[in-house]
């Protein structure tokens, strides 16, 4: 018998739902987790070791694999994680690894740069730049060309001259600058009873290094982020890796400093607008093991943990934890799903609790951590609806009289006060006087959005721009373009007439992003503005001491959905964009604009009864069988025409097995029907929770393979219903 050759299958970060057989070439020391380049068909591709084995001969004729990258191999719990959610959400596991790879350049070994030190030589000519240069050098620290010219005030091609002379000498640098070790005492506060209470409880959970969840549960400014601190520590104590997931839009520079304070170092960041440099170093930080905290968006999920011992989850609630595009996922629950597999605890922490995790908690899944206080401060703040039934506004005035003089009045006690509308842009409609005609995007069946300050209209959900018309585009009267609705851009107009002297701040995701965004919410926290307006991007975890008075301009918006979770979320959105006000010394107040105030959510809010709302919502849910008391899955089907579309939903739906417990609901067109002029048709599958929904949906999609321009979109735990 022949020798056997040793194999590999590689899983490459492409939509393939197995593994490729690879030769491993003679001498190359291969285990799972390595990462290799490997040919497939012309191309060369770079992959995972899945498994390494052997084999006796074989009829295929086997490729070798090209190069093992020196990068620590993924640790097993990574791979089984990329197993399990690529299982749990139907998804190719190519596709999940994709998510894990999404910096290759980390792979190899960090290039080492060169830099300058004082060399031995004098240069024969000593201009007065030259001699300045020199100076710098002499303080003996190694600079890059651009870094010491930058010092020195010349020209890069000074710094070179004298190099080449003999007077500046190339070193290498490490490329990448050290993580720092956390100092874990560094700025510990003092905890209140109730804190160290809940700190002690997180502790023990770590202590165990069990698969345990807690359930962090206070109102906002109760201290949760102290508390949660502590967990970290005392894992970070034992030798973990630690990661706090935030929903994006949190990650401010406010909050990183808070980090660092705590722990006398700067975490590891991790979020979409990070250099690439910088994300090559976190990548290799993280599967090195050296870098020890990060504080990142969704996907740090996916870094190459090697030494995971804890993921804190913060503003649990938050719908940002949901990816719909790609592989759809929800980190919040994926981070529990890793902590299952890497046996260690997860916390997750919010003002207003997911339904999901507080059902967790009564089945007993979940550890219950209550922190009843704002910190140093009673209750929430007081809260009053204001019946917009009973006013008569002006056409195109929103603000209630007494939200004017709440304004007006914190405004005048040197204090801040927010209007909040959760709606982007200038109006969200536009319709001709004349004819009736609604300016519609040309591509979805949504309305253009108007959006004054770059003059141009806008579709929310493809991005088609164009500028607004003189004329209506229907009858071609020109001038009778009308906007109807408020925006925040409208509010604002509103608000420069009534309140001229105020320093004032909008807050919007297309108006202001990245460091915009950073440098206003700072002016914000500095007094440097009194006045903010702004849309959902103020809700989330900022802290605004000045800030004494909320005004929430329409209550009403987000109930208006076909949404199960609609209730919840707007809960969620107004109590935290209430909980802004009254942070600091002074207390705050807000003030509740809805046509609505006998709803329950209404009354609710007013008592400051989470729980007697949620209560309700709970039980809504489970009569209808709706998530979190049942499952859910959505399919939505698209393509170029809507017929061919309408007959392939159709066919898919009739197609399904008979299934116990198991509903297939539709096709119905989509709340959006059309979106970049793909007709759109949803299915949503309804099952108990005790069904194996992934294995229904496993045997029943199997065999369904859109042709031509159809596409079939799948959603395990939708949360998203558009
Ligand atoms: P939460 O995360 O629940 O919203 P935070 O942890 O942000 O609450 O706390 C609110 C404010 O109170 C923060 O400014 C925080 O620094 C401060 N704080 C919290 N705990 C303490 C403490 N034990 N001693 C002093 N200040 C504290
Ligand atoms: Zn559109």
């Amino acid at each position: 018998m022949e020798n056997p050759i040793r194999i590999a299958e590689v899983l490459l970060p492409l939509a393939l739902a197995q593994a490729y057989t690879y030769a491993i070439p003679d001498g190359m020391a291969l285990e799972p987790g390595d990462f290799v380049a490997v040919p497939l068909g012309p191309r060369t591709y770079l992959g995972c070791v899945w498994e390494v084995g052997e084999t006796h001969g074989t009829n295929m004729k086997l490729r070798a694999i090209m190069h093992r990258f020196d990068a620590p191999p993924l640790s097993d719990t990574h791979r089984k994680f990329i197993e399990w959610l690529s299982a749990y959400y139907l998804e190719p596991k190519g596709n999940v690894l994709r998510m894990v790879m999404r910096v290759p350049e980390a792979l190899d070994e960090p290039k080492l740069q060169v830099a300058l030190v004082l060399g031995d030589a004098r240069p024969a000519k000593l201009t007065p730049q030259r001699a300045r240069v020199l100076e710098v050098s002499a303080e003996g620290f190694a600079m890059k060309v651009a870094e010491l010219a930058q010092a020195a005030g010349v020209g890069p091609s000074v710094v070179k001259g004298l190099a080449a002379a003999g007077a500046l000498k190339e070193v290498g640098l490490p490329p990448h600058a050290k993580f720092q070790e956390p100092d874990l005492n560094a700025g510990a506060y003092t905890l209140d009873k109730a804190q160290a209470a809940a700190a002690q409880d997180l502790r023990a959970m770590v202590a165990q290094r069990g698969p345990k969840v807690a359930l962090l549960d206070g109102v906002t400014g109760s201290g949760k982020t102290e508390v949660y601190f502590e967990a970290m520590a005392a894992s970070l104590a034992a030798g973990k890796q630690v990661l706090l997931l935030l929903p994006e839009i949190a990650l401010t520079a406010p909050f990183l400093a808070r980090v660092e304070r705590r722990f006398g170092c700067a975490p590891a960041q991790w979020h979409s607008d990070l250099r690439p440099r910088e994300r090559e170093r976190v990548w290799r930080g993280i599967a090195s093991g050296e870098a020890k905290i990060v504080v990142g968006a969704r996907s740090a999920l996916f870094l190459p943990w090697v030494n995971l011992g804890l993921i804190v989850v913060d503003e649990e609630h938050e719908n940002a934890y949901k990816q719909d595009e790609g592989v759809p996922y929800h980190a919040r629950d994926m981070a529990v799903l890793y902590g299952t597999l890497g046996k260690f605890p997860v916390v997750l922490s919010s003002a207003t609790p997911s339904l999901e995790s507080l059902m967790n908690v009564d089945r007993g899944r979940y550890q219950l951590v209550k922190l009843k206080d704002r910190h140093g401060r009673p209750e929430l703040p007081e809260t009053r609806l204001i019946d917009m039934t009973r006013e008569k506004l002006e056409p195109g005035a929103w603000l209630s009289p007494e939200l004017i003089t709440a304004t007006n009045h914190a405004l005048q006690s040197g204090d801040q006060a927010l209007l909040f509308l959760n709606r982007r842009g200038f109006a969200p409609l536009t319709l001709c006087r004349a004819c009736g005609h609604r300016l519609n995007c040309p591509q979805c069946s949504a309305s253009m959005v108007e959006h004054r300050f770059r003059r141009q209209l806008q579709c929310h959900h493809c991005g088609h721009q164009e500028p607004v018309p003189n004329a209506c585009p229907s009858c071609n009267e020109e001038g009778k373009l009308t906007p109807v609705g408020p925006g925040i851009e409208r509010l604002a107009e509103e608000a420069v007439r009534l309140f001229p002297e105020a320093r004032m701040a909008i807050l919007s995701s297309d108006l202001s992003r990245g460091q915009n965004l950073r440098d206003i919410l700072r002016g914000i926290e500095d007094g440097q503005f009194n006045l903010i307006l702004g849309t959902q991007l103020v809700a989330k975890g900022h802290h605004f001491p000045m800030l004494t008075m909320v005004g929430v301009v329409d209550a009403d918006l987000a109930l208006e959905s076909s949404d199960p979770r609609a209730g919840e979320r707007t809960w969620a959105l107004l109590a935290q964009v209430a909980g802004r006000s009254g942070r600091g010394e002074k207390p705050g107040r807000a003030l509740v604009q809805t046509y609505l105030p006998q709803h329950p959510l209404m009354k609710a809010l007013a008592r400051g009864d989470r729980d007697a709302y949620l209560d309700g919502e709970k039980r809504i849910r489970e009569m209808a069988g709706l998530p979190p008391a049942g499952r859910l899955a959505g399919i939505v089907i698209s393509g170029k025409d809507g017929n061919e579309t309408q007959r392939f939903a159709r066919d898919i739906a009739l197609s399904a097995p008979p299934a116990e417990g198991i509903q297939v609901l539709g096709p119905a067109p989509a709340p959006l029907a059309m979106v970049r002029g793909r007709h759109r048709y949803r299915l949503l599958i309804k099952a108990g929770r005790e069904v194996n929904l992934q294995a229904f949906l496993g045997q029943w999609l199997r065999e369904v393979k859109p042709k031509g321009s159809l596409a079939l979109q799948l959603d395990v735990d939708p949360y998203n219903f558009l």
